[in-house]
C-alpha cells in the first residue's frame, strides 16, 4: 500500500529540529507523497525549501491563512503574491493553499475577504488548484468560489454535513479528512457521504490530535495509515482498495507527480 498526506505544515517551527525524522518516518510508513502548506510567507519560502531537499517527496502549496491575514500587512501580501507568481511552472508548486474565511476572525473579516479574493485570482492566472480552510464559512464559499475560473478545490477538515457538502460535491470539488476520521462522528458521517472518488487524506499536521491512536504523539504523515483505515471500515471496503483510490485522486487532483 502506498499513502499520501494532501496537507500539513512542514515547513512550521515544531518539525525544525526533527524534520529529517519527520521525513524518515513518513517514508517507513510507506508514504509516497505530501503536500506542504503555507500560512505566510516566510513559511512559504520553507516550503520552497523542503521541496528542494525532498524532490518528488514534499511538493508545496503557497499562500496566506485566514489567520496571518490579521498580522499581514500590505508589503507582505505583496511580496508574498510575488513570490507565488515567480513559481509559475515549477513542478513542485502544486497548489494555492492554505487559504480561506474563519469566522472566528470576524474582526478582521474584510481583510479576509481582500485576502482569499486575491489567493483565488492568483490561482486562476497560475492555473493552480486550491487548497481551502472553510471554518464556519462553508456556505459562504461554496456559494462564492463558482464565479472564479479555479481549476480544482479542496475543502481540506471538511466538518459540515449541511447542504453545503452536497453543493461541493455536485461542483466537483474534493473534499480531505485526517486523524478525526477514526474518532469523530461529524467527520466520519462526512467521510460516509463523500464519494471515494472525492477523497483525500490529511494530518494537518503540526496539530494535535487528543484521542487515541494518536493522543501524545507529534503528529506526521506516519498518521495516514490509521486514517485511510477508518475510512475502509466506513466504506466498508478493504485499506488496499481506499489506499490505490486515494494515491489515483491525488495524482487526478495535483497532477501526475509520483515516480512510484
Ligand atoms: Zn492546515
Amino acid at each position: 500500500m502506498k499513502f499520501v498526506d494532501a496537507h500539513i505544515h512542514l515547513s512550521n517551527q515544531e518539525y525544525k529540529s526533527c524534520i529529517e525524522e519527520v521525513i524518515a518516518e513518513a517514508e517507513g510508513s510507506k508514504v509516497v507523497a505530501l503536500v506542504s502548506n503555507s500560512m505566510d510567507l516566510e513559511t512559504g519560502l520553507g516550503n520552497l525549501e523542503l521541496s528542494e531537499k525532498y524532490p518528488r517527496f514534499v511538493y508545496s502549496a503557497l499562500g496566506v491563512h485566514p489567520w496571518s491575514v490579521q498580522t499581514l500587512n500590505e508589503e507582505e501580501l505583496e511580496k508574498t503574491l510575488e513570490l507565488i507568481k515567480k513559481q509559475k511552472g515549477d513542478k513542485a508548486v502544486v497548489a494555492v493553499g492554505e487559504i480561506g474565511l474563519d469566522s472566528k476572525y470576524i474582526q478582521i473579516w474584510d481583510k479576509q475577504l481582500g485576502v482569499f479574493d486575491s489567493m483565488l485570482h492568483l490561482a486562476e492566472d497560475l492555473d493552480l488548484p486550491v487548497i481551502i480552510h472553510s471554518h464556519g464559512t462553508t456556505a459562504q464559499i461554496v456559494d462564492m468560489l463558482p464565479s472564479y475560473r479555479v481549476k480544482k478545490v479542496l475543502l481540506h477538515w471538511f466538518s459540515d454535513p449541511t447542504s453545503s457538502l452536497s453543493k461541493a460535491l455536485d461542483n466537483g470539488y474534493y473534499i480531505s479528512e485526517g486523524p478525526p476520521s477514526v474518532y469523530s462522528d461529524g467527520v466520519r458521517d462526512v467521510v460516509r457521504r463523500v464519494p471515494l472518488a472525492n477523497l483525500l487524506t490529511e494530518t494537518d499536521g503540526p496539530v494535535h490530535f487528543f484521542k487515541p491512536p494518536f493522543k501524545g504523539k507529534r503528529t506526521t504523515p506516519a498518521f495516514i495509515p490509521h486514517v485511510v483505515s477508518a475510512i475502509a471500515e466506513i466504506k466498508n471496503m478493504s485499506s488496499e482498495e481506499v489506499a490505490d483510490q486515494i494515491l489515483s485522486n491525488f495524482q487526478q487532483f495535483f497532477g501526475p507527480l509520483l515516480n512510484s
